[in-house]
């Protein structure tokens, strides 16, 4: 509890005292013998005031302040209403007085909403531990002297050290040490991660054996911590069609709840239905039972309780729309290269022309390669063992989904598949072997291809299994590599439905082709790394991107980002998504269940005041308990 709630706590408990003095005395008769009758009950009225406005004054001033603004339908107004309403029945004499009643009200009310902040600032604090992954300061290393430094401005190409204990500040790659990284604060996976020079660091990690010197790669607003503070940041403001709807719900229901409250203490009474004191309070339990506080908190608090538990998992969501969607997932589409394969391409065979050497080739091709982020030319790029001189490369291009092209030492090479091939008239042989081929030509002459096989990651197949099982119905997979290398892919993981040498506008076309054949209220996820498919992100009903090797463009476009790359992460977050949901849905149904008993029950003049009061607190409770379930994930 912060300060705030303490001392909020304790004006409950000091209200409790003394309403539970108040209570005594008129009990015991003290008052009676006292003040005789009718001084006692003006005597009570007193008592049980000092406790309503210790803990009610906030109450009653917002809800003045409401009225002021001409915006008064609250939960304040009705609580306000009803409590004062309690206590103005002393107007009446001839019946029962029903101050108790009103403090009730007002402090039960009161115990319920520290209950509600208490809840919400847990559930902060569960995406706040994600938050902790920010770190305070970087070690920069200036002319052999560590200086301490604000990591936003550390300068892109300075090395900084990180030592046992500390947090990665910004992204870079080490370039001194060797050590284990706990990454579990991004991506939820407890196996340490070893890094040695030359490995990527990304910024949240926490170094945990070896000191560390780590050139930056990225200044601290671009790196992921950065990022991923910022996604979490925002991921409030995305709200789903079931929160609005319930913040719509409440704006129309308060102000019909409080006409019909007035309807229900003015009409019967004057058709001569009974006594104006009775109805009136009828009237006034019926709105303390019918505020919507339940509803209002629980169901924000368990989207907000997903987010936090899926960020736990390492899964990032940026809005509770999206975990709404995500559950009614019944699609999913796969991108291939670096979704369900690692991306690192091995090099299988190098078949030159006859008289070519196939180093040259080789050679040629990573030269070709050296400006592009494709993990193709990444892998190409590892297996040349020679020197590349940028320098000597001019107009490289990437043309996606066909290759590059680049002068190299001013001739033009061409690097990709039979499409750029077809597409510069240039002629090539093909070749029998499974895998992606990259063509190679030198100033429009044939050199030969280099044959590249890519490794499906290790939770790939249970990614798939899981999705079948969780009642997806389809997966499917779309790649712009070959026919023959995407069917084995496909055929070894037990995905339905394969679309193979797709540009990434025909990505796009199949993924709207997928879209049209959906059933009513089932939706589609598309999963990318972003290269060449940032468009299809963006049009599937939930983008999903691989966060810790995807493209910065992915991680914009995404809905949904998973930090550790593992496909099989989709189901978790597909888990979590329906988990909410169905706790959001109890939530609902049960609040309004509960609410419309007691409000037969009251407008029957079955229920009392305190019955509604417990009732409306309650339920409250335990929809917020409930709400906090979602936080939990197995
Ligand atoms: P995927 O759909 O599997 O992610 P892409 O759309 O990124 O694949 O690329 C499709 C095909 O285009 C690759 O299989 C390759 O043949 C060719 N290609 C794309 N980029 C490059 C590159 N940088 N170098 C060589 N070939 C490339
Ligand atoms: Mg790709």
């Amino acid at each position: 509890m912060n300060k705030k709630q303490k001392r909020w706590r304790n004006r409950i408990i000091i209200a409790l005292a003394l309403f539970a003095a108040a209570f005594g005395l008129e009990e015991s008769g003290l008052l009676a013998a006292l003040f005789g009758t009718p001084g006692d009950v003006y005597a009570s009225f007193a008592l049980f005031l000092v406790p309503y406005l210790v803990a009610g004054h906030k109450t009653l001033l917002e809800a003045a302040r409401n009225i002021r603004r001409g915006d008064p339908f609250d939960e304040a107004f009705l609580m306000s209403v009803a409590s004062l309403g309690a206590f103005a029945m002393v107007l009446f004499p001839e019946t029962e007085p029903h101050m108790a009643e009103g403090a009730a009200v007002m402090l039960f009310y009161q115990v319920g909403e520290l209950f509600q902040s208490y809840a919400v600032g847990q559930s902060r604090k569960s995406i706040a531990a994600m938050m902790d992954i920010a770190p305070e300061y970087a070690n920069v290393e200036k002319d052999g002297r560590l200086v301490e430094a604000d990591p936003a401005e550390v300068a892109v190409g300075e090395t900084i050290v990180v030592k046992p204990g500390e947090r990665v500040p910004i992204d870079g790659v080490v370039t001194d040490g060797v050590s284990q990284l706990d990454t579990a604060a991004l991506t939820g996976e407890s196996v340490p991660r070893h890094v040695e020079p030359g490995s990527e660091v990304i910024s949240g990690c926490v170094n945990m054996t070896g000191v560390l010197r780590v050139r930056t790669s990225k200044p601290y607003g671009e790196s992921t911590v950065a990022r991923i503070l910022e996604l979490v940041e925002n991921a409030s403001e995305k709200k789903a069609r079931t929160e609005n709807f319930i913040t719509r719900f409440a704006r129309v229901y308060t102000p019909a709840v409080t006409l019909s409250a007035l309807a229900l203490a003015v009409i019967p009474p004057l058709v001569g239905m009974g006594a104006w004191s009775d109805w009136i309070l009828r009237g006034l339990t019926f709105l303390v039972v019918s505020c919507p506080c339940a509803l209002v908190i629980s169901v924000p608090l368990s989207f907000f309780g997903g987010i936090g538990g899926a960020s736990r998992l390492g899964i990032l969501v940026k809005g509770s729309n999206y975990l709404e969607l995500l559950a009614h997932v019944d699609t999913v589409v796969f991108d291939k290269t670096g979704t369900l394969t690692s991306g690192t391409f091995n090099v299988v065979a190098i078949h030159p022309e006859t008289g070519v050497d196939p180093d040259y080739v080789l050679s040629m091709a990573a030269h070709a390669e050296s400006f592009s982020d494709h993990p193709i030319a990444v892998s190409v790029r590892a297996a040349y063992s020679g020197q590349i001189d940028r320098g000597r490369i001019a107009e490289a291009r990437e043309e996606s989904g066909h290759g590059v092209s680049a002068l190299v030492n001013e001739h033009l090479v061409l690097v990709g598949n039979d499409k750029l091939m077809a597409e510069h008239g240039a002629a090539w042989h093909d070749c029998d072997l499974t895998g992606t081929i990259l063509h190679v030509t030198v100033d429009g002459e044939y050199v030969g291809h280099i044959v590249i096989a890519d490794v499906v990651k290790d939770d790939a197949e249970e990614a798939v299994r899981d999705l079948h099982a969780a009642g997806v119905r389809r997966c499917v997979m779309l790649t712009g590599d070959r026919q023959d290398v995407a069917e084995a892919v496909a055929g070894r993981l037990g995905i339905d439905e394969v679309h193979a040498q797709l540009l990434p506008q025909d990505k796009v076309d199949a993924v709207e082709h997928l879209l049209a054949g959906e059933k009513d209220g089932a939706r589609l996820a598309f999963v990318g790394d972003g290269i060449n498919d940032a468009p299809v992100l963006m049009r599937a009903d939930v983008g999903v991107a691989m966060g810790a090797m995807g493209s910065d463009a992915a991680i914009e476009a995404a809905d949904v980002v998973l930090m550790d790359d593992r496909p099989s992460k989709i189901a978790q977050a597909m888990r979590v998504a329906r988990k909410t949901m169905r706790i959001v849905w109890q939530n609902i149904v049960f609040a309004i269940g509960v609410k419309v008993l007691i409000l037969l029950l009251a407008a029957f003049g079955i229920a009392n005041m305190w019955l509604a009061v417990f009732g409306d607190v309650g339920v409250a409770m335990i929809a917020i308990l409930n709400a906090m379930r979602c936080m939990r994930t197995e």
